[in-house]
């Protein structure tokens, strides 16, 4: 019995010798001080740092007014072009709301069709409510590249968004030729809130006439809504500027218990 108590005695001071002794790991990564944002009340609003792209009032931020902006809300006026904005981006969140004409007309890519370009990357925008289309180009698509993981997409005319994460690539260019990716772009989207497009790797420029390939291009470029001939609107667009990659920094130090 005395035996058995002593045992038991050695145990408890043993395990809190251990839990004395134990120590918090540290990484030894000089990070600096994530800054504090504010979040918007409402989701779907911008937050204290977002970039306003259009807030119902006017195309200020964008290289021309010649669409429609009424009731808040900025229609594309086909046959005038696409639009871009006036600043230059790199890595982005980007978010934007956009319904497709109420009134259907036209079939396949003729159906509300626009995008938003990431530089030369095409985050396709169309009318795919019970709408046919080739599973790559329909609305969500990476264009050309892939299809959305799933049709979330609500009827002609009515309000939906985008949330989307654009990685820039990073090219090598020597004699203005691409000589290496040194790292691809990437895209993840949500739309209406359900991801349909997952760290996506961007295989270069979504043309429709040729298979996708990286071209020359600075590193920042103007966002770009497209004019595809439809009366596709928007509202409520912002952006957020985020660093180019996850990189660790240098490390300073070796891991350390403290
Ligand atoms: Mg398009």
């Amino acid at each position: 019995m005395k035996k058995k108590m002593t045992l038991t005695v050695l145990l408890i001071i043993f395990a809190a010798a251990v839990v004395i002794a134990g120590q918090d790991w540290k990484s030894g990564i000089a990070w600096t001080k994530p800054p504090i944002v504010t979040p918007a009340d409402k989701p779907g609003d911008p937050p204290s740092d977002a970039i306003i792209l259009f807030d119902g009032k006017d195309l200020s931020a964008w290289n021309k007014d010649s669409w429609i902006v009424e009731n808040g809300e900025l229609t594309v006026k086909p046959g005038s072009g696409e639009i871009q904005t006036k600043q230059q981006f790199g890595s982005v969140q980007l978010h934007i709301e956009f319904a497709t004409p109420s009134e259907v007309s036209g079939k396949g890519q003729g159906r509300g069709n626009s995008g938003v370009f990431f530089g030369n990357y095409e985050v396709q925008i169309l009318d795919s409510y019970e709408n046919e289309t080739y599973f790559d180009g329909q609305c969500g698509s990476i264009y050309k590249q892939r299809p959305p993981l799933v049709n979330v997409c609500r009827k002609p005319g009515e309000w939906q968004y985008y949330d989307i994460v654009f990685n820039r690539p990073e090219l090598k260019i020597e004699n203005n030729k691409v000589v290496e990716v040194i790292r691809p772009g990437y895209v993840t989207v949500f739309q209406n809130g359900v991801l349909i497009i997952n760290h996506h790797e961007i295989e270069g420029t979504t043309f429709y006439h040729l298979p996708p390939a990286y071209e020359v291009h600075e590193p920042t470029r103007p966002i770009r809504l497209q004019d595809h001939g439809n009366k596709t609107k928007f509202r409520n667009i912002w952006v957020r500027e985020i660093p180019d990659t996850n990189q660790k920094p240098e490390r300073t130090r070796e891991p350390y218990y403290e």
